[in-house]
């Protein structure tokens, strides 16, 4: 299903009133988590004006470590809602399991499957039973195949709405969190006619190299990126290293702008 050969023109997902896989870019943006009522709502409100079309924040955290910040859990998914009331952009937040499905497919725009659970395949299938759109991130040490099977799992229930994400992946190189693999980009277009979109934040893991990355993303084709911002990046709860301060967003939005649509 997922597979361009039997679907040669690209899937556009629609959501409220915006678009992932048209002619319009997808900038999602927001905190790595959502920390406080103040810290998401005035996030949401700096992004959209910059000119974003999604919130992301998560408030379910995959974490290394069981003794770091693990997100506001139920709390962070109320803030995601008053933050959505306060500036109208619809809200991608990641799911850890299965039991929140039902939940997530009530409250929550785009449902995302992180790279940690992407051959979590029960997860895939309850993913397959929705109609929210499921934004699902390239395993850490995942191939193109197993990204577009984990896909496939989803689109096999009935659920056609999978975003793709290239989010980096491990390599022996350790100067970066990940290496960014932009011709995954290239490979799944070829491939399949679902929408990809890059997350240069998790891919360099290093603030500094979030703008290139993003204007390189879109050079090479992708459908829009997912951004890390955060008011105060030193004190952030989770991934501070990696986030821009909105600032900087607004000025990366003016240079995605010259290379490509975003009204
Ligand atoms: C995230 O988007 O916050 C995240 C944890 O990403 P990934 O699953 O790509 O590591
Ligand atoms: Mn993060």
């Amino acid at each position: 299903k997922a597979n361009r050969t039997f679907h040669p023109e690209n899937t556009v997902i629609n959501v409220d009133s915006q678009t992932i896989g048209g002619n319009k870019l997808a900038i999602i943006a927001g905190p790595c988590s959502v920390e406080s009522r103040e810290q998401i709502v005035g996030i949401a409100q700096d992004v959209k004006a910059a000119g974003a079309g999604f919130l992301r924040g998560g408030a379910f955290k995959p974490r290394s470590s069981p003794y770091s910040f693990q997100g506001l859990q139920a709390e962070g998914l109320e803030l995601l809602k008053q933050a959505k009331q306060a500036t109208g952009l619809p809200i991608v937040t990641e799911i850890m399991s299965i039991s929140q499905l039902e939940q997530y497919h009530e409250d929550i725009d785009v449902i995302q499957i992180g790279a940690r659970n992407m051959q979590n395949f029960d997860l895939l299938k309850a993913a397959g039973q929705i109609t929210k759109p499921i934004l699902l991130k390239r395993g850490l040490s995942a191939t193109i195949e197993e990204l577009l099977m984990s896909a496939e799992y989803i689109m096999a229930g009935g659920n056609e709405n999978v975003i793709l994400c290239e989010r980096g992946i491990r390599t022996f190189e350790t100067y970066t969190r990940n290496t960014l693999d932009l011709s995954a980009v290239l490979a799944i277009k070829r491939l399949s006619h679902l929408p990809v979109i890059v997350d240069p934040s998790h891919a360099a893991g290093l603030w500094w190299m979030v703008e290139s990355l993003s204007k390189a993303a879109v050079a090479v084709g992708a459908d829009g990126v997912i951004i890390e911002v955060h008011q105060d990046p030193s004190n952030a709860k989770c991934d501070g290293q990696q986030s821009i301060k909105p600032e900087r967003f607004a000025a990366l939005m003016n240079s995605l702008r010259e290379i490509a649509r975003i009204d």
